[in-house]
């Protein structure tokens, strides 16, 4: 039977980072379990750690403990694996699904290994995003998977290495996802605000967030008692917080029946349409001029790159957003787009010998 379907109700895993006792686990699974929404049981035994020396996880030690959860709860676990041996042991267990790390995920070697270990398997397969922001790693992993007929797949959404100074763990990057989701509208994509939030202050947002987005669910690392964990322990939530958290969300649907909306929508929509025509023109007008300006440069002999002029166009432009609203960050990222291909096409036209 397939864990991971597209529809409207959100699938919720929920678990600590790691398993670190039998008592920690079904005290975490016997809380959650009397809540109504855990789909999945989540639990590192295996652990990748960046440093040496951390917590690495139980290991198959941890197994029975999460045998007794499946059975006596009834709610199907989830690990994490980074090697093909891993599944075997699983599989003795009856622990039918797995996730890849954004580690494993960031090596082709590792993923090709487990991705032909999976070939003929029944397990359910959930896929991380790798740890930089390359969709082609990810992408990469889940044809993988589908050439050896792995058929039911997620993927979760868990933040990118953060380049630049930031409060959260690991960066959203949302527009990474969307972008996935355009490629394979069929997989599932879950978000797992734990590991993007680093702090579990943050998680409420980012989860809300991830439903605004429409994402198919949430993966949330919960531990009968966070400040004790053995790892990750400012991002995991009780089950208290965890069952505070989910029944405040706001969960969207893809699209409303209603047909007063849907014509709303589409009356919306053509307008919009109407815009982006328009913009096109416009800018295919304004790289006329771009063009006009090279050949006079080219024919004065005058460089191309004029940095006060830039500097004007940045400061004006930027303060007609301010006045309208607009967003001066996404504004001075869309000029220097447009400012980047004028100087490519300005710079082409210098070449020309006639
Ligand atoms: C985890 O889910 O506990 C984990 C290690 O995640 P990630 O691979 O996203 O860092
Ligand atoms: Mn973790």
């Amino acid at each position: 039977m397939k864990i991971f379907k597209i529809s409207d109700e959100p699938i919720y895993i929920a678990g600590p980072c790691s398993a670190e006792s039998r008592e920690q686990v079904y005290q975490t699974a016997l809380a959650l379990s009397k809540g109504s929404k855990t789909n999945v049981f989540r639990a590192g035994i295996w652990k990748p750690r960046s440093r040496p020396g951390s917590f690495q996880g139980r290991g198959a030690e941890a197994l029975p403990w999460l045998k007794e959860v499946q059975d006596e709860f009834h709610v199907p676990v989830a690990t994490e694996i980074a090697e093909p041996e891993h599944l075997d042991i699983l599989d003795k267990y009856g622990i039918r699904i797995v996730w890849l790390g954004a580690r494993t995920v960031s090596n082709p070697f590792s993923v090709q290994k487990i991705a032909d270990a999976l070939k003929g398997s029944k397990f359910s397969v959930m896929v991380k995003n790798p740890v930089y922001p390359d969709i082609e790693l990810w992408c990469g992993t889940v044809e993988r998977l589908i050439d050896n007929q792995v058929d039911d797949i997620a993927v979760i959404h868990r933040g990118f290495f953060p380049f630049e100074k930031s409060e959260l763990r690991n960066t959203p990057m949302w527009e990474i996802p969307i972008e996935f989701r355009r490629r394979f509208p069929d997989i599932p994509m879950i978000c797992d605000p734990s590991h993007i939030a680093g702090n579990k202050k943050y998680i409420n947002d980012i989860s809300q967030r991830a439903f605004d987005l429409n994402f198919a669910g949430l993966m949330l690392e919960v531990h009968s008692n966070p400040k004790m964990a053995l790892s990750d322990s400012r991002q995991q939530l009780n089950p208290e917080e965890f069952e505070n958290l989910i029944t405040g969300l706001k969960s969207r649907k893809e699209l409303s029946d209603d047909t007063d909306f849907k014509n709303h929508l589409e009356d919306l929509r053509e307008k919009i349409d109407v815009i982006d025509f328009q913009l096109l023109e416009l800018l295919n007008h304004r790289m006329k001029y771009v063009d006009e300006i090279g050949e006079y440069k080219r024919q004065n002999n005058v460089a191309v790159l004029q940095l006060r002029r830039w500097g004007r166009i940045l400061e004006s432009r930027l303060d007609q957003a301010h006045k309208a609203g607009l967003s001066e960050e996404f504004i001075k990222q869309m000029l220097e787009l447009i400012h980047k291909e004028s100087i490519a096409r300005q710079t082409e036209i210098m070449k020309r010998k006639y």
